[in-house]
Formats: structure tokens, sequence, C-alpha cells
């Protein structure tokens, strides 16, 4: 019998967190904020340091104490992938487990960072491991991560083998055919699971709704390319912002950078972070070739050459695409940072906006401000990290698990995950289950 209980991600898109119990072993799998209430948290007063009941009150945190009673038997906590809603809540809630974090190296050397940025006590282990290999957690307890793509690099499908039976977790995930960095999704292991008593199959459903297949980031840097090198940018600023942990865009913007002949300066204390995180396991390298500046004070130097030198000999990539209050972009758009933007400049959104209320209003104010100096902006220049209906049947159909659990939203994204598994022959709460925040299910 495996127990699984939905800690958080099942009623809303965030703060992913899954208890998997069998016997008398407990796997964590992910750690997760809610984004939102997290940064809301944030804004509201400056104090870093919010206790752990403030974090789970508000629900910035999912509330652990559902699995109070299991506490003690945690044997690991793994999380499949380095996005704060992923791992975000490890430094605030590890440290109730007396257990290490075991991940991915890039998730790893993410981990560090956010730990090292929130300058509170972290005791847990921190494990890497790389795909391809199993770890033994416990007499009956074995995991193992399978390659596949998604948003940021070395992301994993958790599997978690137990005497009776697999439990696989593919949340994020999308089936990328051509990635532009980074191997392709592991099919070969994908299909050796296949039909051997997968027990159940946990999978993010953010998309279910949407009927078509996620496309390629080979087509979001094709949007890149298009934006990037066939327009006219002589004598004008470029200024791009995408999600700093989207390492595989970065790459593509670099590289058309440099096809432009222009100079690259990365600024934002988060961007820095991730490429630091890329280059200190030797994933990609970004300088010395791009100019890195973390803070406001390192900034002002390059800005200066920018305006002597002419600003259609540099690129700037900054933070702020969902109009984040104190991001660079709207920094800049605030004429704050030592740069003044001017008439037809380009200003690329390579990204969607998060569907927040929140984020529609910080990027509607971010671009009426950014409009006033008339630039250009470009828009959507983006293709989603996560998985689409046609996916999700691909993946389904692939493991055959016994049984499917929506994850990663509450019941208005859920419902057309559960539908889908019904066309593929699953019953509603027989082989299919809906879970909410703090139910527990038996298998
Ligand atoms: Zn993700």
């Amino acid at each position: 019998m495996i127990e699984i209980t939905a800690v958080g991600g099942y009623s809303e898109v965030g703060k992913n967190m899954t208890a998997v119990k069998y016997k008398d072993d407990v796997v964590i799998l992910d750690m997760g904020l809610h984004m939102e209430t997290y940064i809301n948290l944030e804004d509201d007063d400056d104090d870093d340091s919010h206790s752990l009941r403030d974090l789970t009150n508000t629900g910035a945190v999912p509330d652990d104490s559902v699995i109070e009673n299991l506490k003690k038997k945690v044997v690991a906590i793994v999380p499949s992938h380095g996005h704060l809603d992923h791992i975000g809540a490890i430094p605030f809630l590890a440290q109730n487990y007396n257990a290490p974090v075991i991940c991915t190296p890039y998730t790893a050397a993410v981990l560090r960072a956010v730990v090292a940025d929130k300058k509170i006590p972290f005791s847990n282990e921190i494990v890497a491991m790389e795909f391809g290999r199993k770890m033994k957690l416990s007499d009956s307890i074995t995991i193992e991560f399978v390659n596949v793509t998604h948003s940021i690099p070395h992301t994993a499908i958790v599997v978690i083998h137990t005497p009776d039976g697999k439990v696989v977790y593919a949340n994020d995930f999308k089936l990328d055919e051509t990635p532009t960095f980074g191997e392709k999704t592991d099919y070969k292991k994908l299909k050796e699971l296949s039909g051997r008593n997968v027990k159940v199959l946990i999978l993010d459903s953010l998309y279910a709704g949407t009927d078509r297949k996620t496309p390629s980031e080979s087509v979001a840097r094709d949007m890149l390319k298009e934006v990037m090198l066939n327009t006219d940018t002589k004598g004008k600023a470029v200024i791009i912002s995408t999600f700093s942990s989207h390492i595989a865009r970065l790459k593509s913007i670099v590289e058309f950078g440099k096809k432009m002949k222009r100079k690259i300066i990365f600024m934002g204390r988060s961007l820095a972070k991730y490429v630091a995180a890329a280059e200190s396991i030797g994933l990609a390298k970004f300088s010395p070739s791009v100019e890195i500046c973390a803070y406001k004070k390192q900034m002002k130097k390059p800005l200066m050459k920018v305006e002597k030198d002419g600003r259609d000999k540099y690129l700037i990539v900054c933070t702020g695409h969902q109009g984040e209050p104190t991001a660079v972009l709207t920094r800049l758009a605030d004429d704050k940072i030592g740069f003044s933007l001017q008439r037809n400049d380009h200003v690329i959104f390579s990204c969607t906006v998060i569907p927040t209320e929140t984020n529609r209003k910080n990027r509607a104010s971010l671009e009426k401000r950014l409009l006033r100096y008339g630039v250009i902006i470009f828009r959507d220049v983006h293709e989603s990290g996560h998985a689409s209906r046609q996916d999700h049947k691909e993946l389904i159909e692939l493991l055959q698990p016994e049984h499917i659990i929506p994850a990663h939203a509450g019941h208005d994204k859920t419902k057309h995950m559960i539908s889908l598994a019904e066309e593929l022959g699953y019953k509603r709460n027989k082989t299919v289950h809906e879970m909410k925040d703090g139910k527990t299910i038996m298998l």
C-alpha cells in the first residue's frame, strides 16, 4: 500500500509539496513557494525574516502540519527541478525534517544559492544526483531521476520504486523534441518503466485544458531570432527581459546578441544568481563575454559606457519581465539607473504574463511607462515550459500508470486532466483521483 498526501499545489498553482509513504518511510516531493503570496509578503514590509508561522498562515509556503505525524519518518526531500514554486520553501521548512535534500546537479546549485540568500540556518545536506543513477533511501524505497524537458536545466521526472509499484512524479515537464539546450526527454527510460507496475503518475496539469502540443523551445528561439536579427535596430537600444532561470533562452539571446555585434550586459540579482549556479557546475558559460551586474552599483559604469559608445553597441538583458516593482526594467522605465530610454528603442518581453492579478497590474503599469518614451514593445516572444493536453496524453499512454493524480493546480485546471484520463479509460475516484491540499489517498 502506498500512501500519498497532497500537502501543497493541489488547490492552487504554486507551493508544490507531496508526501509519499511506503511502510515506515516517507519521501517528500518538492517544497515550493506560492510566489504571488510570498512576493506580496516581502513587498509589504522590508523585513526579510518572516516567521514560519507567518509564511504558513498567509499560504506562502505549504502547510506541512497535515503530515505532522509523518515528519520523523521522512528519509529524503526530493525537489524535481529548480523553480521556486518547487524548491523555494526548502530554506524555511526543511529544517523540520532530519533528512537530506536530493536533487539533480543544477537544482542543487540553485538551491545552494537560494539558501545562501535567505541567511537563515540550514543544516540539511544537499546531495546532487546525476540522471541515470538510482539511490536507495531505505530497505523498500529507491529513487531515480529521468531527464525531461522543461524551462530550466536538469528537470527530473522523479521515480520512487517500492515493492508495491512505482510512483512517477512529472511535475513540471513538457515533451520537447527539439530542445535548444540540454538533452531530450529520456523516452527510452520511460518506455522501460512503462507498464512495469507504475502504480501512480502524478502530473503537471496546468495546461490540461489547452488542447495542443506545447511548441518546442526551438520555436521560441526562432521568434527571438526574428525580433533580434530581422528588425532595424540601428541607432537603437535593445533591451530584453526573460525568466532568469531559463538558461536555454538566455543562451539563444546571447548567441543572437553576438550576431548583432553588440556587447551583452546581464543586469539584475536573480539573473546573476541563476547564471552563477549554471557556471558553478560547468553547465553553461556566459562570462567573461557577457558582463554580469547583480547590483545597482555595478550597473552604473557599464551604462555610462552605453551612453558614451552608442546605444546600438550593446544588448541589455535584464530582470523585470512581469513588471516587478524593484526589478531592473521597472527602474529603467522610471529613469532611475542612469540610462534613459529613447523613441524607437526596442524592449523585448521573452515571456508571457503569468496570469495573476498582481502580474497583470504590474506589467500594464510598466508598459504604460515604457510607452511614454515612444519605445517599440515586442511581447510574448516565448513558448511555455509546461505540457499541454496532447503531451499529457502522450505521457499517460507511454507510462500506462494504474492510477493518475493531477497536480500543479486547483479544480479549474485539474478537471481537464480528469476528463482526459476518462477519455483514456480511467475511472473517476477509482483510477483518477482529484486531490486537494491536505488530502491523503491510499493506493
Ligand atoms: Zn517549473
